[in-house]
C-alpha cells in the first residue's frame, strides 16, 4: 500500500491511496488553513460538513459527485472514489481545452442540487433540520463573509495584487462607494437568503473533468444560502479563465474562439439550469412554496409559470451580483486563481487582471441592468 499527497487546495490535505485492489482518494481537514499555515486555525468539523454537503449531492444526483466510501470524524477524512483520468477543469481551461458536456451537466446538477434542497421541494421538518446541521458551517462561511465581500474593499493585511501595475484599479476600489455598497448587498444576500444548499464554493477548482464526464468536488463550505451564490461562483471563474486566456498560447483565431466557447458556456450554464429548474418545478414542487392548490388544481397553471418567471429572474440578479464578487476577489484579496497567477510577466497579467476587475466591478454596480445572460458576454466581449 502506497499513499501520496497531492492537494494542491487551500484548505486540506488529499492523498492518493494506492493497494493491491485499486486507489482511493483520502481528503483529510488540518486543524489549520494549509495556504496560511497554523496562524489561521480551522475547524476539523468541515469535513462533516463536507461529508453531509456530498451525500445530500449525491441522493440528487450521484453521476456528478466521487463515489462516497467512509467518513472518518475522530481523523476528519472522507474516503471516496480516485477520479481518473478526471482533471482539474481550471487546469483543462489554461491549457484551452473544450468540454461539450460541461454546460448541461453543470447547468443540470444545479438545477437538481439546488431545486431539491429549497421549499419548492424539501419536506419542510427536513429541511430546518438541515438548515440547522449546516448553520453550525459558521467557520467557512465566515472565511466567504470576509474575503468575498468586505476585505478586498479595505486595506485588510492578506490582500495582494500584482504591483504595482494593478495599484490603481485595485486601491480605487476602497473609495469606490458604489461597488461597496454592490458587495454589501451582495454580503446580505449571502447571509439572509436560505433558499437552498449550495455548495459554497463552486469554482472551476472544486470540478474534475474528462472529455465526457463531470465530477464535484469539495463542498467543505455548504451551507443554506442564495442559490445565485453557486451559479455565480461558475460563471465568475469562466469569466477569469476568458480574462487570461489570450496569454496561454494558439494564435489569435484560436484564442478568439476558445473565448468564445468560454462565454458559450457560461450563457449555456444559465439557460440549462434555468429550463432543468423550470422543469423540477413542474414535476417535483412538492414543497410548502406554490402549493398546486393555490395554482394547477383550481386551473391557474399560469399563475405558477408567474412565479416561476419571477424567481428565476430573482435568482439571476443575484448570479449577477455574486459573479462580481467572486471575481475582483480573486484579483485584489487572498486567494487569487491560477488562470491569473500562470501569467509570468507582471505587465501582461495586471493587463488581463485590470480588464477582468471592470468586468467584476459593473457586475456589482450594474446588476439590476442585464435583461439576459447574453448581456453579461457582451459586455466581456467589450472590455477585451
Ligand atoms: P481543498 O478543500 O483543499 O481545496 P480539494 O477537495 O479541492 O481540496 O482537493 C484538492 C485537490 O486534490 C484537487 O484539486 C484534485 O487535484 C485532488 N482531488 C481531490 N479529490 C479528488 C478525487 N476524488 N479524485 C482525484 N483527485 C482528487
Ligand atoms: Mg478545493
Ligand atoms: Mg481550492
Ligand atoms: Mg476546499
Amino acid at each position: 500500500m502506497t499513499a501520496r499527497e497531492v492537494g494542491d487546495g487551500n484548505l486540506n490535505l488529499v492523498f492518493i491511496v494506492e493497494g493491491p485492489r485499486g486507489a482511493v482518494v483520502v481528503k483529510q481537514a488540518l486543524p489549520y488553513v494549509r495556504l496560511v499555515g497554523d496562524s489561521w486555525p480551522l475547524p476539523l468539523k468541515r469535513a462533516y460538513f463536507e461529508w453531509n454537503a456530498l451525500v445530500r449531492q449525491a441522493a440528487c444526483q450521484p453521476r456528478r459527485l466521487p463515489h462516497l466510501f467512509h467518513f472518518d470524524p475522530v481523523n476528519a477524512l472522507i474516503v471516496m472514489e480516485y477520479l481518473t483520468p478526471h482533471v482539474i477543469l481550471r487546469k483543462a481551461l489554461i491549457a484551452g481545452r473544450q468540454f461539450h458536456n460541461l454546460a448541461e451537466h453543470m447547468g443540470v446538477f444545479l438545477a437538481q442540487t439546488l431545486f431539491r434542497s429549497s421549499d419548492f421541494c424539501m419536506e419542510t421538518s427536513k429541511k430546518k433540520a438541515d438548515m440547522a446541521l449546516f448553520a453550525d458551517n459558521v467557520s467557512l462561511c465566515a472565511i466567504s463573509e470576509n474575503l468575498v465581500f468586505t476585505e478586498p474593499y479595505f486595506d485588510a493585511p492578506l490582500n495582494r495584487w500584482t504591483r504595482p501595475q494593478l495599484d490603481r484599479p485595485a486601491l480605487a476600489l476602497r473609495a469606490d462607494s458604489a461597488v461597496k455598497v454592490g458587495a454589501q448587498e451582495m454580503l446580505y444576500r449571502f447571509t439572509s437568503k436560505s433558499e437552498a444548499l449550495l455548495h459554497g464554493d463552486l469554482h472551476t477548482g472544486s470540478i474534475m473533468v474528462t472529455p465526457d464526464d463531470t465530477r464535484v468536488i469539495d463542498p467543505e463550505f455548504a451551507f443554506y444560502g442564495p442559490m445565485g451564490f453557486d451559479i455565480g461562483a461558475l460563471i465568475a471563474n469562466l469569466y477569469l479563465a476568458y480574462f487570461s486566456q489570450e496569454e496561454h498560447g494558439g494564435d489569435r483565431d484560436e484564442r478568439l474562439a476558445y473565448g468564445e466557447w468560454l462565454l458559450e458556456t457560461a450563457e449555456n450554464i444559465w439557460s440549462v439550469f434555468a429550463e432543468s429548474f423550470a422543469r423540477l418545478w413542474r414535476e417535483e414542487r412538492t414543497g410548502i412554496l406554490y402549493p398546486r392548490r393555490l395554482f394547477e388544481d383550481v386551473g391557474d397553471a399560469a399563475g405558477a409559470t408567474v412565479g416561476l418567471h419571477r424567481f428565476l429572474g430573482a435568482v439571476f440578479e443575484d448570479v449577477i451580483g455574486f459573479a462580481g464578487a467572486k471575481i475582483v476577489r480573486r484579483l485584489v484579496g487572498l486567494a487569487h486563481v491560477e488562470d491569473m497567477e500562470s501569467i509570468a510577466d507582471p505587465e501582461r497579467r495586471a493587463l488581463c487582471e485590470a480588464r477582468a476587475l471592470l468586468m467584476g466591478r459593473e457586475l456589482l454596480v450594474n446588476r439590476t441592468t442585464f435583461n439576459d445572460i447574453y448581456g453579461l458576454s457582451c459586455l466581456a466581449r467589450s472590455i477585451r
